[in-house]
């Protein structure tokens, strides 16, 4: 375990932060951290552009060592063939976007159909703004990108300690996002786990109402499931969601990224 490993990098786009931590003091695992904010009306996008709207570092996560071990035999990869296969299915996608973030890596889970992801949702019941219909928009996020084909099932948990993502709530965050992902990948790029936080209220105070969470929670998933960011505010998982609903785009990415293994494409 070598401290002198961690390599953090930042990317920063022209409103909101997008941050990753690669810390390799395990040469298994990987945890990379993203954040969204909400752009639920002009007033907040301008107060979030004049506040210049940038995220901090997360700690270091939590890097689980056993996770790798469940990664299936790798079969040798034909590069020339994936590359063949990405430039047959980009066409209404942005996994150009993605790719040219991730220094053309892709992160995905592995098939999970028959073994589906275990998800606990947590509840922020006690915090003020909360309602208790919000956990039912987090599993209707998870349910909506499931539901597009996708070889990932989802079962959610009433037990923390067997889950392989938790979801979990904030009053707000300290700076001017509304929900957060990290996830772990093995060396293969597998994703093993990840971590969701959800606020009930935007950095300046105001409350997320249902469809913000909502939108905010189909962001986050997202992530977990492996999409980056896009520049074009149409889709959900631009860095400041101004939408509700997944686009065509958003899908379409969804679907070609588990067409494909996930690792280098260079
Ligand atoms: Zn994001």
């Amino acid at each position: 375990m070598k401290r002198s490993d961690l390599l953090p990098f930042a990317l920063l786009l022209p409103l909101v932060g997008f941050v990753a931590v690669q810390a390799t003091q395990s040469p298994r695992i990987t945890a990379v951290t993203q954040a969204a904010t909400l752009a639920s009306d002009a007033r907040s996008a301008a107060r979030s552009v004049a506040a210049g709207s940038v995220e901090e570092h997360a700690p270091a996560p939590k890097l689980v060592e056993h996770a790798a071990s469940a990664a299936p035999a790798e079969a040798p990869r034909d590069i020339g063939e994936i590359r063949r296969r990405l430039e047959l299915g980009a066409n209404g996608t942005y996994i150009g976007e993605i790719l040219a973030e991730r220094d053309s890596a892709l992160a995905r889970w592995t098939d999970r159909v028959d073994q589906p992801i275990r998800v606990w949702v947590g509840s922020g019941a006690g915090l003020p703004g909360w309602k208790d219909e919000f956990p039912e928009h987090v599993r209707a996020a998870f349910e909506e990108w499931s539901s597009l084909g996708i070889p990932v099932r989802f079962v959610f948990v009433p037990d923390s300690a067997s889950a392989d993502v938790h979801v979990s709530w904030i009053d707000h965050f300290d700076t001017p996002i509304s929900g957060k992902t990290l996830w772990a990948r093995d060396r293969n790029w597998w994703i093993v786990n990840g971590n969701i936080t959800l606020a009930l209220h935007h950095n300046g105070g105001e409350p997320l109402d249902d469809s913000a969470v909502k939108a905010i929670a189909l962001h986050e998933v997202g992530h977990l499931l492996g999409l980056d960011h896009t520049a074009d505010t149409a889709n959900i998982m631009t860095a400041r969601v101004r939408v509700r609903d997944l686009s065509e785009a958003d899908r379409a990415t969804m679907k070609l990224l588990y067409t494909l293994p996930p690792g280098s494409v260079k």
